[in-house]
């Protein structure tokens, strides 16, 4: 029996725990001790069956009392709900909806599919809630817990919609997700494979209506799924509709008939060849009676008879592991270890194939229903700051995006939220204003655009920069994010070589809750924050251009002529005006003015550079200050 360790007198112990929302059945766990184990409720069941019954007076049965109720309320039973997790009709196949004894209609204003149940429509985030509250119910029953704190399994193929989708579910059953991660990279964690240094991982996930197969690709202690595939359409259900040919092969055409038009007889029969399937996994033959109105049944089946049915329906597992093969360019030698996941993976004819095509015995020794959840739960002790028997601290995303302040005030993103880590990105800068020894760099993280609305995570000056002209430094910035999260930023400039940097943890002092708050805040925000990046940005290169043209009247008197540089002066007296303008059009406007004045200048400028480089001088040199920046060298402060 598993050991949970029971709450203390008078306070409720906070459980952290890893949820595996299935297609089929879910199920949470903890880690107890270092170990992860599975909450078993009261009675020692594990899953709770993803289905939600609701009877005409909208009330909601979850788990096995929906699967109960289903026999004799079909139309109110809804499985499978994960299917439509973040769809929209347009994603879902005509032959999916056709089969399913409810409504898919699309809701009123938005994309989203939802499901009509005696004329109400259900959010498939709200029914997955119902299940992760059922969940959640049964192990806070079980434990005396209290949980608040989760992470959720979700497919790797999974889009930001359908995670996000995952997220909401979440929160609206009053669980903090702590974390969305994918199904395979638990599967792996569950079976400790991210302990080896590197390795390449394949799991094969046959559930009941769904087969996925990723590869993971172990770098420094962080999975990264390099490539995924699978069938929506394939699994034990396919198994149990082969098993129920093969029990009904004795009956006349007219039983056969009758059986399938009377609802409780089918669902019984899909019962009854589970039972059968199942027990073919542990036994070499089986026997099932069944009797329904007027037609008994009494049959045999044996393994053989069993394995030659669902031949077709394993082969084509095979072919797409084939195919994801080939879309990692590696071939069956080259995979260290395969894990077998779902309830559909005890059948042995599963087992005895993954043996034979990888030449070597698959992972099967963790219960292949649990191993998704056991992930999940060391994944969420790590995160909750808790030891997973290693303290190895998986991050394997960054939560937020990461940049550095420009001049104006913008933001410059190197990293973008969501990207794998470790992750490493390089960009250059340049400076503002002439002869600047020393620049200032400022790390920003978060979806804003402007810094003042972004999370500061530190600043540090690079110095000892040879006085140059403004533009002709070359700061290279890079971003470096390791296995454990930690941000290391370096400036270098390149023409003299000096250097610094700092080291900051992004994710420190950063809840779940105020991750999501920056990202909404930022989507709220987005246009009027696009527009002020915009206005900074133009204010910035409007500054540039005025000094520019400031410059050619006192330097290049030979170029310009009094009633050319009365024309000049005007016009960088519209600019100058211009600048008091919140419009970022009446400054583009104005510069532009100034920019058409200056244009035969500039054009004969151009004519002596190209003679000038000749004689080993730069553009800058000749030019004394840049026009114009270009996007890769935005200007630092
Ligand atoms: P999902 O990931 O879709 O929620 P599961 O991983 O829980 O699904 O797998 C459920 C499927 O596993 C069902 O089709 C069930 O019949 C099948 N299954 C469970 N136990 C066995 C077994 N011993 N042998 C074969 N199939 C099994
Ligand atoms: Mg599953």
């Amino acid at each position: 029996m598993v050991n949970i360790p029971l709450p203390m007198k008078g306070q409720a112990r906070e459980l952290i725990v890893g949820i595996d929302l299935g297609t089929t059945n879910s199920l949470c766990a903890e880690v107890v001790n270092g170990k992860p184990v599975v909450i078993l409720d009261r009675e020692g069941r594990a899953i709770t069956p993803s289905v939600v019954g609701i009877d005409d007076e909208h009330h909601a049965v979850v788990g096995d009392a929906a699967v109960e109720r289903g026999l004799t309320n079909p139309a109110g039973t809804i499985r499978s709900v994960k299917r439509f997790m973040g769809r929209g009709l347009k994603d879902i196949s005509d032959v999916e909806v056709g089969r399913l004894p409810y409504k898919i209609v699309r809701t009123a204003g938005s994309e989203q599919v939802a499901v009509r149940v005696h004329g109400r429509e259900y959010l498939p985030q709200e029914l997955s809630a119902l299940i992760l509250g059922e969940v959640k119910k049964r192990a806070v029953k079980a434990t005396g817990g209290k949980l608040k704190r989760a992470v959720i399994t979700v497919p790797a193929y999974f889009d930001d919609g359908q995670r996000q989708a995952t997220r909401d579910a979440g929160r609206m059953a009053g669980i903090d997700v702590l974390r969305i991660i994918n199904e395979p990279t638990a599967a792996a964690l569950a079976y400790g494979l991210h302990r080896g240094k590197s390795g390449t991982v394949l799991v094969y996930d046959l559930g009941g209506g769904t087969f996925d197969v990723s590869i993971l690709k172990l770098t420094e202690g962080v999975f990264k799924v390099i490539a995924t595939t699978g069938n929506t359409a394939l699994g034990g259900d396919d198994f149990d509709y082969a098993m129920i040919d093969l029990l009904t092969a004795g009956l006349s055409d007219e039983d056969k008939a009758a059986l399938d038009a009377h609802v409780q007889g089918r669902v019984a029969l899909k019962m009854a060849a589970e039972r059968a399937k199942i027990a073919l996994s542990g036994q070499d033959s089986t026997s099932i009676q069944l009797h329904v109105g007027d037609v008994s049944l009494d049959t045999t089946v044996t393994r053989a008879q069993y394995e030659a049915a669902i031949d077709p329906f394993v082969e084509l597992t095979f072919d797409a592991i084939d195919f994801v093969l080939d879309e990692a360019g590696l071939d069956p030698e080259d995979i260290g270890d395969v894990v077998c996941v779902g309830g559909s993976t005890r059948t042995p004819l599963v087992r005895a194939r993954l043996e034979e095509h990888f030449d070597k015995p698959p992972h099967t020794d963790l219960d292949p229903d649990q191993v998704v959840a056991m992930g999940a739960a060391i994944q969420a002790s790590m995160l909750a700051g808790e030891h997973a028997g290693d303290g190895t601290v998986l991050l394997d995303v960054t939560p937020l995006s990461l940049g550095i302040e420009t001049y104006g005030g913008g933001c410059s993103k190197l990293l973008w939220r969501n990207s794998p880590i470790p992750v490493r990105a390089t960009e250059g800068y340049t400076t503002q204003v002439d002869d600047q020894t020393s620049v200032d760099i400022h790390v920003l993280q978060g979806e804003r655009e402007m810094a003042k609305d972004l999370r500061s995570l530190g600043r540090f000056k690079l110095r000892g920069i040879p006085p140059m002209k403004a533009g002709m430094p070359r700061v290279l910035i890079e971003f470096f994010i390791d296995a454990n999260g930690i941000l290391k930023v370096q400036a270098k400039e390149m023409t003299s070589g000096v250097e610094a940097g700092i080291e900051v943890t992004p994710t420190y002092g950063l809840t779940d809750d105020q991750v999501e708050d920056m990202i909404f805040d930022s989507i709220e925000h987005a246009e009027e924050d696009v527009e002020a990046h915009l206005l900074a940005d133009t204010k910035v290169e409007a500054g540039s251009v005025l000094r520019y043209s400031r410059k050619i009247i006192v330097d290049r008197p030979d170029l310009v002529p009094p009633p050319l540089a009365v024309q000049i002066e005007a016009a960088i007296g519209g600019l100058v005006a211009a600048l008091e303008s919140p419009d970022r059009e009446v400054i583009d406007a104005a510069m532009q003015v100034l920019n058409e004045s200056t244009a035969p200048v500039a054009a004969h400028l151009m004519n002596e550079v190209l003679q000038v480089t000749v004689h080993g001088k730069t553009m800058g040199e000749v030019l004394g200050t840049k026009p114009r920046t270009k996007a890769s060298e935005i200007q630092l402060t």
